[in-house]
């Protein structure tokens, strides 16, 4: 056995604990940052990626490879064999999932086993006994996945048993209190690590009832919709289009990123008003409401607002529109 792992890395304390008490073990760490359209998708940006790789390795001393699993993931997202946790959240065969890709990357890094930040106890779904040991056994990992923080809780892993891991080493951490993480934090220095992750988009009640629609409404779903579906303000219009409206400068700025080569983009053109984009529709009352929604987020006292609209295969257009007239009416097509 080799004295390397590869270990899972969300960028979160315990991930970055998990890899820095088998380093001070002498271990060979390489830790992987899985790209999917609900986490870290931004990766997908080389220049990002790697800057991010220094960061890790800057601050923690952690080299870091970045795994894209887009295709993987949408397929089990829409039917996970384990089912949902409380929202749209697969996170059992989420870890599953990762960890079968990374046992498939054992060979290409030269790593003898696997090393997750789970910790017995603190999550009520995927982080119980008998959870951890479902992962274990149906990821196909059994034997070789270390679960460092709480491993002298579990049952004995090949790495210790070869004597590469001492399991009297490892620090004893169970439950929801992050005490113990943070002093041990401290203990390696590291004092700037990210606060406990806000949550999964995919556990978020809002963006999870808006995923499911589109996992229901359109079968052919792709990653460019679930990135599109977590920003700007939604509505799904009579005839079937998709309309997204920016609700701020920073979201129309992303907005701006995201447009497909299907999509039409509306922008009021006199005053200035949301970033919109209307995708799966060209339907010409869709056209024109997703105008009247647009003028009615537009900063302007005055109406008619005109729109200016533009897609690859359509040339600018105008339309002068009145807005959407009440709120009552404008809710109603959100989602
Ligand atoms: S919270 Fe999200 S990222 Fe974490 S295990 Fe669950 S589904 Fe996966």
């Amino acid at each position: 056995m080799q004295r390397s792992c590869l270990a899972l890395f969300s960028g979160g304390l315990d991930s970055i604990l998990a890899c820095k008490v088998l380093q001070e073990q002498g271990i060979d760490v390489k830790a992987i940052k899985f790209i999917t359209p609900f986490f870290s998708h931004e990766l997908k940006d080389e220049k990002k990626a790697r800057r991010y790789k220094e960061k890790v390795k800057q601050r923690y001393g952690i080299d870091l490879e970045v795994v894209d699993i887009t295709p993987e993931y949408l397929s089990m997202v829409g039917k996970p064999p384990h089912g949902y946790g409380r929202y749209l959240n697969p996170c059992i065969d989420c870890k599953i999932l990762m960890i079968q890709k990374a046992l498939s990357l054992l060979d290409t890094f030269n790593a003898s086993f696997i090393a997750t930040g789970e910790v017995l106890g603190q999550r009520p779904m995927s982080q119980r006994r008998d959870t951890l040991r479902v992962i274990e056994r149906d990821s196909g990992a059994e034997g070789i996945l270390l679960r460092p923080l709480s491993a002298r809780f579990l049952r004995e892993t090949l790495p210790e048993k070869a004597g590469i891991v001492d399991r009297k080493r490892l620090p004893e951490i169970t439950g929801r209190s992050r005490k113990k993480q943070i002093r041990l934090a401290r203990d390696f220095g590291i004092e700037d690590y990210p606060a406990p992750a806000g949550g999964c988009v995919l556990a978020d009640p809002i963006l999870s009832k808006r995923f499911k629609k589109i996992f229901s409404k359109w079968r052919d779903y792709g990653p460019e919709d679930c990135i599109l579906a977590q920003v700007g303000r939604h509505f799904l219009l009579p005839a079937g289009g998709w309309l997204v409206v920016g609700r701020n400068k920073a979201e129309n700025e992303v907005l701006s990123g995201l447009v497909g080569p299907d999509d039409l983009v509306l922008r009021a053109t006199e005053c200035p008003g949301p970033f919109c984009i209307l995708r799966r529709s060209r339907n010409v009352s869709d056209i024109r409401l997703a105008a009247q929604i647009c003028a009615r987020y537009a900063k302007t006292s005055g109406f008619p607002v005109t729109v200016g609209m533009y897609s690859d295969d359509v040339t600018r257009e105008k339309i002068v529109v009145e807005a959407v007239p009440d709120d009552k009416q404008i809710h109603s097509f959100m989602f």
